[in-house]
């Protein structure tokens, strides 16, 4: 086997800036297909991850996990996809195919998950990847490779709540945050029919979060109009990656409210409100390969689509920096030069 040499952006160590890295590119496995990456968004879990938020990463790591490029070689057993098809792949790269959550279709909660993830061995911050044909979709032609980028980590991430809990008649929600996650969740709630309040930090971010689809919207830090909501939602989506105060957030749920969480928060809460009011906190991981089909199509029937900075792969450290500060708008996309 010929080796190939690739050079992308590694953190040579837990915190550091993104530094040009050259490495082998895995051998390619039977069912695996080697992509040259045109676009990778930037997701705040892959600060966590240069962090070692989870405790998980290897180093030197490069990050990047919504990815989009041509197939450039295909292992033997690889079926329905061919050198030159325009794919997109998420934060799952592989999964072990054995465990029970493999076989029942659900790869999102393989057993084997930390070995699962798109950056094992490099991630999507470099000119080219490595993943298991089925982690990888084809993008339908009218979506463009940076949204289709975006789709496939914050779409998933806020698609597959919103689809298991829509109920009809439609169900009250808050999202809280507006940023990567959020204005995205804003879109594919109020397409789902959810009447949806967006709740955020910032002020100035309210004419866009309407536009977006939010039939109201609430600062996070205005006690007043938070106790008007005193017992108004069925459902509370957390998009939000830095902290929140959770107290006066919890009070607008309705008795019997589900709370869901797609972030990474620290929780804080006092148990009272949880209990008397029979409150249940969700968590929600990713999508299954159905799921992400599933939500390619719904995003392009409804013209669902992130708003984008294009940015230069390298200026990658830059753009993890605007990310950092909640200053991207709303999504940050690098590009590989051609
Ligand atoms: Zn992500
Ligand atoms: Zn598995």
């Amino acid at each position: 086997m010929s080796s190939l040499n690739v050079q992308g952006y590694a953190a040579k160590s837990v915190g550091q800036s993104l530094e040009p890295f050259t490495y082998e590119s895995p051998e390619l496995g039977e069912n695996d297909v080697r992509v040259s990456i045109s676009h990778c968004g930037v997701c705040h879990t892959d600060i966590h991850a240069i962090d070692d938020y989870y405790g998980i990463t290897t180093f030197p790591f490069v990050p990047g996990h919504e990815i989009v490029g041509y197939i450039s070689a295909v292992g033997e057993a690889v079926s329905g996809m061919k050198v030159g098809d325009r794919v997109a792949i998420g934060w799952q790269g592989r999964s072990c195919g054995k465990c029970e959550w493999c076989l029942k279709g659900e790869e999102q909660f393989c057993i084997d998950i930390v070995q699962s993830g798109t950056w094992v061995p490099y991630g999507g911050f470099s000119p080219s990847g490595v993943v298991d044909y089925r982690r990888a979709y084809i993008v339908p032609d009218a979506i463009p490779s940076e949204v289709a980028a975006v789709l496939t980590c914050a779409g998933i991430t806020v698609y597959n709540p919103l689809q298991l809990y829509s109920t009809r008649p439609a169900q009250k929600i808050g999202i809280i945050s507006v940023g990567g996650l959020g204005h995205l969740a804003i879109q594919f709630a109020h397409t789902l029919e959810y009447e949806v309040t967006a709740i955020s930090s910032s002020p100035e971010k309210e004419k866009q979060a309407l536009a977006f689809g939010a039939d109201h919207f609430v600062v996070s830090d205005d006690q007043a109009s938070l106790n008007q909501l005193e017992f108004n939602f069925d459902l509370l989506l957390c998009t939000a990656s830095g902290k929140v105060n959770w107290e006066p957030l919890l009070n607008t749920l309705k008795k019997k409210g589900i709370f869901i969480l797609v972030g990474f928060q620290d929780l804080e809460l006092n148990s009272t409100d949880l209990v008397a009011h029979q409150l249940s906190i969700a968590g929600s991981f990713i999508g299954s390969r159905t799921t992400m089909q599933e939500m390619f199509l719904f995003a392009q029937a409804h013209g669902i689509k992130p708003a984008i900075e294009i940015m230069p792969m390298s200026k990658v450290n830059e753009a993890l920096q605007r990310v950092k500060e909640n200053k991207a708008r709303y999504r940050i996309v690098l590009v590989n030069n051609k």
